[in-house]
Order: C-alpha cells, then sequence, then structure tokens
C-alpha cells in the first residue's frame, strides 16, 4: 500500500506527514532538484495552525513566523474602518501565525525526511501523467536527469500547485489560470513595529491597497522586524489587453521598485512610510493575482486533488496554504473511515469540494476586505465617523459569515473534535 504524491509544497508535504502519521506509506515526486525556502508572507489561520500542531509541530511552527494578533483595514485617509484581535486575543484555544512560505515548507520537508527517511521525496522528478488500473494507479515520472518510469502506486494525490499536471489531465479544457486585472508586488523590508507590532494591516480601496504585516519579532538591537507587504492595483477593464503579454512572459518576476512606487507616493502617515517601506525592500516580485474557476471534480478513481491543485483562490481571505493543510488532514479522516482507497477519496471531495469551490468565488468577490467596497460605496470613502458609515453589528457579522465559510469560525473550531484523533492508524 502506497499513496503516490505529486508535488512537494505545503499540500503535499502536509499530506505525506499526515499518511506517516496514521500509518500509510507515502512517495513524494517533486519537480525541482532542490527545494528552496521560495516565496514571502502567508498567514496560518487556527484552523490550519491546529493541524500542524496535531501533527507535533508545535515547538517548531513559532520559529519561522510570528504570532499575529490583529487584522485591521485602514481607509487612505489613515482612519481605520475595521479592526479586530486575531488568535488566541481573539479567543481561539490555537494561535495564528505571520510566517515566512520557504520558512515553513522546509520545516515540514525536515520533518518528511527526519520521520520518513531521505528517501520519501524525490526531488527532480515530475508526475507527468496517471492512469488508472483495475486495483491501483500508475504515474508516469520524468526526471530532471532524463530518465523516465512508471511508479504504480494505490492513490495518486495531485498536490503540484496551480499548474498542475494530474488537474489538466483531470479537466483537459480548463483553460488558463483566470486573472481578474490585479497586479501584485511584494516584498520584505525591515521596518519598525506598527499597531499591535503583530497585525494584519490593508490601507486602501477594493482597487488599489496596501497590505503590511510582520513575520518575525523585533531584533532586540535595532529594535526593526521583517515586515511582508504587497502593493495591489486592479487595473480597469479597458487597460488589462495592454498588460496580458507581460504577465504571460513571466508570472513572478523581479521588477525595479521604480516601475510601481509612484502609486504609492501619497500613502505617508505618522505611523507608517509606505513608499519608504516599499524603497528598503532589496527585491521586489510582481505577481498577478490569478485563480481557476471550481470544477466539478476533484477524483478521477485513485487520483484526487488537493490544495491549489484543487481550488487555487485568490489571497485575499489568507487562506489557501492553511486549507492546504486542513484537505491533507480530511483525506487523512477518510484514509481511517473508509480505508486506502477510491471511497475515501470520494468522500473527501464529498466533503470538501462545494464549500471550498464557493470559497473560491467569495474570494474572488474579495472575501473579507469586500467590506472596503461597502465604504466607497456609501460615503466615497471619506468619512471621520466610520461607525456613521458601517454599523458595527453588519460588520461583524460580516466577519462571523466568512470566518464560517472559511473554516475558522472561532466557536465552530474550538468546539471540533480533532480531525485525526491522537494515536489513530489504519492499521
Ligand atoms: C500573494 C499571495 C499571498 C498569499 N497569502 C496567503 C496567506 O496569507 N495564507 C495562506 O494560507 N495562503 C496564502 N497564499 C496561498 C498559498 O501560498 C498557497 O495556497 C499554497 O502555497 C499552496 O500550496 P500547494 O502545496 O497546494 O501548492 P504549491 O505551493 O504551488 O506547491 C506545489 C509543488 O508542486 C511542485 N510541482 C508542480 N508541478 C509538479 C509536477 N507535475 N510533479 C511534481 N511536482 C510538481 C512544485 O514545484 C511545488 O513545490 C498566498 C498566495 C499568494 C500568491
Amino acid at each position: 500500500m502506497t499513496v503516490l504524491i505529486s508535488g512537494g509544497g505545503i499540500a503535499g508535504l502536509a499530506a505525506a506527514l499526515t499518511c506517516h502519521q496514521i500509518g500509510v506509506p507515502v512517495k513524494v515526486f517533486e519537480s525541482v532538484r532542490q527545494l528552496q525556502p521560495l516565496g514571502l508572507g502567508i498567514n496560518l489561520q487556527p484552523n490550519a495552525v491546529r493541524e500542524l500542531f496535531d501533527l507535533g509541530l508545535a515547538d517548531e511552527v513559532p520559529g519561522v513566523g510570528i504570532e499575529a494578533r490583529e487584522w485591521a483595514l485602514v481607509a487612505p485617509n489613515g482612519r481605520d474602518v475595521y479592526a479586530e484581535p486575531r488568535g488566541r486575543l481573539a479567543g481561539y484555544r490555537w494561535p495564528q501565525y505571520s510566517v515566512h512560505r520557504g520558512g515553513l515548507q522546509m520545516l515540514l520537508y525536515r520533518a518528511v525526511l527526519d520521520r520518513l527517511g531521505p528517501d520519501a521525496v524525490v526531488t527532480g522528478a515530475r508526475v507527468a501523467s496517471y492512469r488508472n488500473t483495475p486495483d491501483g494507479v500508475v504515474a508516469r515520472i520524468e526526471a530532471r536527469d532524463g530518465t523516465a518510469w512508471d511508479e504504480p502506486g494505490d492513490l495518486l494525490l495531485g498536490a503540484d500547485g496551480i499548474r498542475s499536471a494530474v488537474r489538466a489531465q483531470m479537466h483537459p479544457d480548463q483553460g488558463p489560470p483566470q486573472w481578474g486585472g490585479a497586479i501584485f508586488w511584494r516584498g520584505t523590508s525591515l521596518g519598525e513595529p506598527i499597531r499591535s507590532g503583530a497585525s494584519f494591516t490593508l490601507i486602501g480601496t477594493m482597487d488599489h491597497r496596501f497590505i503590511h504585516y510582520p513575520i518575525s519579532e523585533a531584533d532586540p538591537d535595532t529594535g526593526l522586524q521583517v515586515q511582508n507587504w504587497i502593493a495591489e492595483i486592479t487595473y480597469p477593464e479597458d487597460e488589462r489587453a495592454a498588460r496580458v503579454a507581460d504577465i504571460e512572459a513571466d508570472w513572478n518576476q523581479q521588477v525595479p521598485i521604480e516601475k510601481f512606487v509612484h502609486l504609492f507616493e501619497p500613502w505617508r502617515f505618522d505611523w507608517l512610510d509606505v513608499p519608504a517601506l516599499i524603497r528598503r525592500a532589496e527585491v521586489v516580485y510582481e505577481y498577478p493575482c490569478v485563480d481557476r474557476d471550481p470544477v466539478d471534480r476533484w477524483v478521477d478513481g485513485r487520483a484526487a486533488l488537493i490544495g491549489d491543485a484543487a481550488h487555487v483562490m485568490y489571497p485575499t481571505g489568507s487562506n489557501g496554504a492553511s486549507q492546504a493543510i486542513v484537505d491533507a488532514r480530511v483525506l487523512g479522516a477518510k484514509f481511517l473511515a473508509h480505508g486506502v482507497g477510491p471511497e475515501a477519496l470520494a468522500e473527501y471531495q464529498a466533503q470538501l469540494l462545494e464549500p471550498l469551490s464557493s470559497l473560491v468565488l467569495r474570494n474572488r468577490g474579495a472575501g473579507p476586505i469586500a467590506i472596503l467596497g461597502l465604504v466607497e460605496e456609501r460615503c466615497g470613502g471619506e468619512f471621520d465617523d466610520i461607525d456613521e458609515v458601517l454599523a458595527p453589528a453588519e460588520v461583524d457579522a460580516f466577519m462571523a459569515g466568512y470566518k464560517q465559510a472559511a473554516g475558522f469560525a472561532v466557536d465552530t473550531l474550538n468546539a471540533a473534535d480533532p480531525i485525526i484523533a491522537p494515536g489513530a492508524s489504519v492499521t
């Protein structure tokens, strides 16, 4: 019995650790030659942190980030639109962390190698295709050294991200990722703590915004933190076509700061100088904000999609990586309940496909940030007292609805049994 996993990202590695925890042998195939700590900041919501803790990683996770304390929306005039506590300050039994994505991936990778052994992850080996057989699945592996072979297994998990080969075979007519006109410029800079010192702060409007959160504690000597930021513009329909060629050429390219910093020049507040922070970044990446239309199935016989391969979404709710971890845990629970076979995959799909497809569309519609759209509609973004624009109860209800949809409503999560009971095993 072996579960093959295509992709050694957060989804694939969380699935490998989960399978190992419950006694299911796995083998991960990762297309890059060497995993490296790439990427910038991401937030891990308490539902995902709970699962990482249940995987025995409670001591390691704090080392790759900072415990988040606040989530805030701020208008371009510098005034708060909305702010709420996060993580344990909001009553969760588990923290929320703002982490370095690459740091988290390497933490999971080290855990896989320590627990499963050095042969558990085959790097430089791409899953090109698969075929179901009467009693298993065969993955076609293409290695970077030019060799290729058929790898038999019981199941195949496509954890191979937004450009998943497994999904492309399952959905040959899906077309390219969808771009809604937004471009991100992303970087990290050293900066002095703002607000709570561990706040996710989004400044701006629906079409023009700056997101800021620290991913390290302040250095005791300098007082500075590593601060992750995303500067974002959504271009109007008639300007998009001119930018498509640029986007298609390279999906994650380094660009000079001068390309975009002028768009944020007026945003100098006494608590944060946005253009100065941007200018302190050593490297800036340009990235189109893309997702994919939901599909009607994630499972084809003995192959299933998890993580971004299943449901890549706009990062408006900060929950793509968190959901990738939860996917892995739900699959593990289905293996325990239904055995390591197609029935477990079908049950996994039955539980998650519909709510996650709705979440993809909800995040395309700005997710929790949609509150800013209400402010623009009602007062054009100009206000003295936000309570005259948005009733606090209205915003609280909106945020509660989002968290319920995204799987991290505080009362539901706190009351829920573990997805995988301690000590559970398929044997
Ligand atoms: C700007 C931005 C901000 C974000 N912020 C957050 C956040 O705050 N919180 C959050 O939870 N999420 C966030 N996300 C989303 C998060 O980064 C992704 O959801 C998450 O990384 C997906 O993990 P994955 O393992 O599914 O896919 P990936 O990370 O894409 O990993 C896929 C892996 O598969 C490998 N691979 C690809 N093809 C093959 C193949 N054919 N065979 C073998 N290997 C293959 C790749 O090399 C890669 O290692 C953000 C995303 C963006 C773009």
